[in-house]
């Protein structure tokens, strides 16, 4: 994933552009198969539409995705749809991507229908198959999505995903909305779907421990860029970007007898209209200094696989 950019044009009264929304901003970095990847940074970073960007739900302002060889960024539609298939996505809420009218097993079957996969009865079976695995009964096949809890409704949103047999599955927050029990239950079924099916997992969250438990690997977001990236123990123990400090700092840590400094960052979040010049954490970093202002920091690799953009470490 390469340079990705997604700037939303913010039309004037007289509705000129003259201005963009700079919700992600020149981000790189590998997604390995078979791992997860954790995506993290308060909300209106970007990390969501990085991942909605990724699969070109939203057209990219520029950038490469290169997914087994292929730019899927250069493919057209048509020749995008035979891909979408290994490219899947989870939602923080699935009820609003299921028709309230629609039968789950329609539901579920649905992407195979838009993909071409099997005959009916088959798809069926496929559904059936689908159900045990994500941990539902068979008779959810013939009820309805009001029917449905939250975590049922998560586990019926990952049927739908994994049906067509996917290869990355980018799941935006998807315990964020579900009481602290069936988080765990859904993470554990993320982790067991991972293991039996390959996937490969995009997981974007903001709830830090979550992401801990999970991941193989953390990318911390900031403002539309990627502040750093490093394999998920690394980055708890030795965190470098000034602003991944302080996103750790807000967790507590697991021995409550010992004490952490809370960095408390001044401010808000600046405006992804207009963001702030050079380092876009100048305005509320506490080791910011005149380059800051100016230059744009580059991403280096400090130790191995642990990459970070800051003219202090730089
Ligand atoms: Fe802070 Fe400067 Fe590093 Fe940005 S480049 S995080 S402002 S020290
Ligand atoms: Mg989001």
């Amino acid at each position: 994933i390469k340079g990705i950019k997604k700037y939303f044009p913010v039309k004037n009264t007289i509705g000129v552009t003259k201005k963009y929304v700079k919700a992600v901003d020149d981000v790189t970095f590998h997604l390995y198969e078979g791992e997860t990847y954790g995506l993290v940074g308060e909300s209106g970073c970007g990390k969501s539409t990085l991942g909605r960007t990724i699969l070109r739900l939203t057209d990219p302002t520029d950038g490469e995705v290169f997914f087994g060889g292929t730019d899927i960024f250069k493919l057209s539609n048509s020749e995008f749809r035979k891909q979408r298939q290994n490219l899947q996505m989870v939602f923080q809420d699935p009820y609003s991507s299921l028709n309230p009218r629609k039968r789950i097993g329609d539901s579920i079957a649905e992407p195979m229908v838009i993909h071409n996969i099997g005959t009916s009865q088959e798809r069926m079976e496929r559904v059936f198959d689908i159900l045990e695995k994500v941990g539902l009964h068979a008779d959810t096949y013939y009820r309805f999505p009001h029917e449905f809890s939250g975590g049922q409704r998560q586990r019926i949103g990952l049927a739908r995903a994994l049906v067509v047999n996917p290869k990355l599955v980018i799941c935006d927050e998807p315990v964020s909305a579900l009481d602290v029990s069936i988080q765990s239950q859904i993470i554990n079924l993320l982790e067991d779907l991972q293991e039996e099916f390959g996937l490969t997992y995009l997981f974007v969250a903001h709830d830090l421990s979550v992401v801990r438990h999970i991941s193989d690997r953390i990318g911390v977001m900031y403002l539309g860029k990627m502040v750093e990236e490093a394999e998920t123990d690394e980055l708890f123990a030795n965190p470098l970007h000034p602003y991944t400090k302080a996103l750790l700092s807000s967790i507590p840590h697991p021995n409550p007898k010992i004490k952490q400094e809370k960095i408390i960052l001044k401010g808000e979040i600046p405006s992804p209209i207009n963001p702030p010049s050079g380092c876009n954490f100048h305005t509320r970093c506490p080791l910011a200094t005149d380059i800051c202002k100016q230059a744009v920091p580059k991403r280096v690799e400090k130790r191995p696989g642990h990459f970070v953009a800051c003219h202090l470490i730089e």
